[in-house]
């Protein structure tokens, strides 16, 4: 991934989430921060700005201990809130925190344990997320539409579908122009189109924990790619075309799909082209003691977060623009 990502020049990194497993961490001071991110992720094409979400397994830790300030101190690279927009004018990318969908996690939670503050009403928490990304997504004007989530949307893998999210996710997308769904959670690669929409689902997932044959899916018009093994996507976005490359561990392009067709017509362009690079973690355990002083200013950070999508990021004026993922 980093041989790749220097080849690439790449822009920027996005994990979907499942950034530190299997609990999360355990708060700021968590050294699985450095164990599993800052020490791992040390390949030069790698030291760009990652755009993270959260996963269901961020969420058995605690959850806004990833969204701290403090995180970037530490390493500048991390950057992750629980839904936000990254403006690359010419692309739009839409995060989305897609664990609160779920319902088995409220109802069915077993063990487990989930850091629900911030959330709760849940009703109104995923309205909120659905509503701000609906008038985003009428105002955008970028070319490229691209919503990220750690949720699968439609997957041939062991978690399958998210039925919460085709029924509430979904509909929004196809009515919007979304181009690309890209999400983790299922430890595989894929690419599924759709029959009756542009939207292609991307789900780079193959970090770890993989080769779990759990395939499932009839339709082989809609299966344009499913890789079992561990593996990341690139994507390169230009404002006539976006390409996606699946590779293997060792860098092996494994599928490559283009599209020139946008969700909408032409703008006058600039011909600016960007590349970046989404990654999907789930390695290196190592949730260690708990400290003290982890939730420090979350509150106000608490407040900024709940404002999902009126916190936006600009991106400055790139020369490239690559997408990079891997579970
Ligand atoms: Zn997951």
């Amino acid at each position: 991934m980093g041989i790749t990502g220097e080849k690439l020049d790449l822009d920027f990194v996005i994990s979907t989430g499942d950034n530190f497993y299997p609990k999360g961490l355990v708060d700021v001071n968590d050294p699985a921060f450095e164990e599993s991110f800052t020490n791992v992720y040390t390949a030069p094409g790698l030291q760009k700005q990652w755009y993270s979400v959260l996963g269901n397994h961020d969420y058995r830790g605690d959850a806004l201990a990833q969204l701290s300030p403090l995180l970037n101190q530490k390493d500048s690279k991390w950057f992750c809130l629980k839904s936000y927009i990254l403006n690359a004018e010419i692309a739009e990318f839409f995060f989305i925190d897609t664990t609160p969908f779920q319902d088995k996690y409220f109802t069915d939670p077993g063990d487990e344990v989930y850091d629900w503050r911030g959330v709760l009403p849940r009703d109104k928490y995923i309205s909120t997320i659905l509503n701000d990304l609906e008038s985003a997504l009428v105002e955008s004007t970028a070319k490229w539409k691209i919503v990220v989530g750690h949720h699968t949307i439609r997957s041939a893998g062991i978690h399958g579908n998210t039925h919460e999210l085709v029924q509430k996710l979904l509909p929004i997308l196809e009515a919007n122009n979304v181009d690309l769904y890209i999400n983790g959670h299922d430890h595989c690669l894929e690419h599924i189109s759709s029959a009756d929409s542009p939207l292609q689902f991307l789900t780079s997932g193959g970090g770890s924990k993989s080769w779990r044959g759990g395939y499932n899916w009839s339709n082989r018009n809609e299966m344009k790619f499913y890789y079992d093994g561990q593996g990341f996507m690139t994507m390169k976005i230009t404002q006539a075309e976006v390409e996606i490359n699946f590779y293997d561990i060792l860098g092996n392009v494994l599928h490559q799909w283009r599209s020139s067709s946008g969700s909408q017509a032409e703008l006058a362009g600039t011909g600016v082209v960007f590349t970046a690079i989404v990654t999907y973690l789930s390695f290196n355990l190592g949730i260690v003691g708990l400290t003290s002083d982890g939730l420090l200013d979350l509150d106000a950070l608490y407040v900024q977060v709940l404002a999902l999508f009126h916190f936006l990021i600009f991106m400055p004026f790139m020369s490239k623009f690559w997408l990079y993922f891997t579970s």
